[in-house]
């Protein structure tokens, strides 16, 4: 009988699950791991923890979702505190794994954690299997080589509108034979040094991690309130909880899939209406597996100050004064300080926030971009190591933008998206 450990990261579901079914294809048994290692609660050389008490909140209830789940099917999931590297390797050999399967990665430093395990692992003679499961199109399906992935979103949208298509989801599976898998073990806060931060009345969508509750928010975006409908018009908003879909967190962590939102997506247009803003979402996913792309070309780049284009022009060193007035929305410039505040009592801000915030700290506070992107990397609930470094390069003038020089007036973004100024109040007073 042969055995697959199945090392799950940022794939937290068990519908179309591509590294879950490979695995089942191919053993008999499956072992589910997942590690949440020292590394990623120290702190890094930009002075925050990778993940901050809301990332960490929202990864604990998919835990516990993702765990129920498999108990149900007659398996369960093994929460590991060390590091892949030493956790995948040891927990492969005392469970006598003939394959471990995991994700396709892009980042560099999970690249780097792949190639120590699978090195570690052919050791033991146990082969590491990775395989793609983050973006709506498959890599294998896209009409270019990798080599050739336009410089610029719209080609790269247009080739794959035209010449490529979205594979079918794959249904979870209806039962998993796993050795005894022992209960779950979920840490305290405490346990790990963070300090829980209770809920604010003020936060209109308070995330619930875990695949049922994306799957929930999913039918209730589009068949429950119909949100989806009017997208196009509210998806620059900044207050509530509809005005933009709220996958964000739910895709970050693979509580459901890209795909998944597409065919439903597909399955509403059908029964329901098919409009500008039912196609804009879809656009809008595009645009992640766009950053997806660009960092599986150029899986280092986007870690360098220098950005994809090489470029000289965001050599800013750091103020900590300046930082730690931005962090906490002390910096004057009301927009941005009621942003950097809903961020920091939340661990989620707008896209139309997103851009403001970070184009204030690469162009007019002129900050070392890293360190924003990194305190983003901390703070955010939904955060995806493409999408955030590839956003930040992008507004930073070193991405793929091809105006580089694209800056913000933040007092003409406020006018236009909070006339009122009704979101400044709520977050400032
Ligand atoms: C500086 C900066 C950092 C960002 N960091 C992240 C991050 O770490 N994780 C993340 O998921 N998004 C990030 N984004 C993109 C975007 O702001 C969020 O995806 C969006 O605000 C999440 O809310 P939503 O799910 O309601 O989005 P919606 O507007 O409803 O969009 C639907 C989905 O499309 C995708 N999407 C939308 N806009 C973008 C975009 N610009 N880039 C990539 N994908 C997009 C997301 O998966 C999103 O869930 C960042 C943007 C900026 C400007």
């Amino acid at each position: 009988m042969k055995r697959a450990l199945v090392w799950l990261t940022t794939d937290l579901r068990l519908r179309d699950n591509e590294t879950l079914a490979r695995a089942m294809e191919h053993a008999e048994q499956i072992i589910p791991v997942i590690c949440l290692a020292p590394a990623d609660l120290a702190q890094t050389l930009f002075g925050f923890p990778k993940m901050g008490y809301f990332r960490i909140r929202f990864f604990f209830e998919a835990l516990r979702d993702l765990d129920q789940q498999l108990r149900a099917l007659g398996s369960g999931l093994i929460l590991s505190l060390d590091s892949p590297e030493k956790a995948i390797p040891s927990l492969a050999k005392a469970y006598q794994a003939d394959y471990v399967y995991t994700k396709e990665q892009v980042g560099f430093e999970e690249l780097w954690v792949q190639a120590q395990i699978r090195k570690s692992l052919r050791e033991i003679a146990v082969a590491l299997e990775t395989v793609p499961s983050s973006t709506l199109y498959h890599p294998e399906d896209l009409p270019f080589a990798l080599s050739d992935l336009p410089d610029i979103f719209t080609q790269f949208r247009l080739a794959l509108e035209k010449n490529s298509a979205c594979r079918p989801c794959l249904d979870a599976p209806k039962y998993i034979n796993s050795p005894e898998i022992p209960p779950l073990q979920i840490p305290r806060y405490s346990d790990l040094g963070l300090q829980e931060i209770p809920l604010d009345p003020r936060n209109a969508f308070p995330f619930e991690g875990g695949e049922r509750a994306g799957l929930a928010r999913l039918k209730d975006y589009l068949f429950g309130t119909r949100a989806a409908l009017t997208y196009k018009e509210t998806r620059n908003g900044l207050l509530g909880a509809d005005y933009s879909t709220k996958f964000s967190a739910y895709l970050a962590c693979g509580c459901i899939s890209a795909r998944d939102i597409f065919w439903t997506l597909k399955r509403f247009e059908a029964q329901v209406e098919a409009n500008e803003s039912t196609y804009w979402i879809v656009f809008e996913l595009l645009w992640r597996d766009y950053f997806w792309f660009l960092m599986k070309k150029r899986p280092q780049a986007y870690f360098l100050q220098t950005g994809l284009l090489g470029s000289k022009s965001q050599l800013h060193g750091l103020d900590p004064g300046l930082l730690t007035a931005w962090i906490q929305g002390k910096t004057g410039q009301a927009f941005i300080d009621a942003n950097m505040r809903e961020l920091a009592q939340t661990g989620f801000m707008s896209n139309r926030g997103r851009q403001n915030v970070a184009s204030y700290f690469c162009h007019t506070l002129r900050q070392d971009w890293r360190y924003g992107a990194a305190y983003f990397e901390s703070q955010l609930v939904d955060y995806d190591v493409a999408s955030n470094w590839g956003n930040w390069a992008y507004v930073a003038g070193v991405g793929n933008d091809p105006r580089p020089d694209r800056r913000f007036n933040i007092e003409k973004q406020a006018a236009l998206y909070d006339p009122n100024q009704t979101y400044q109040n709520l977050w400032l007073h």
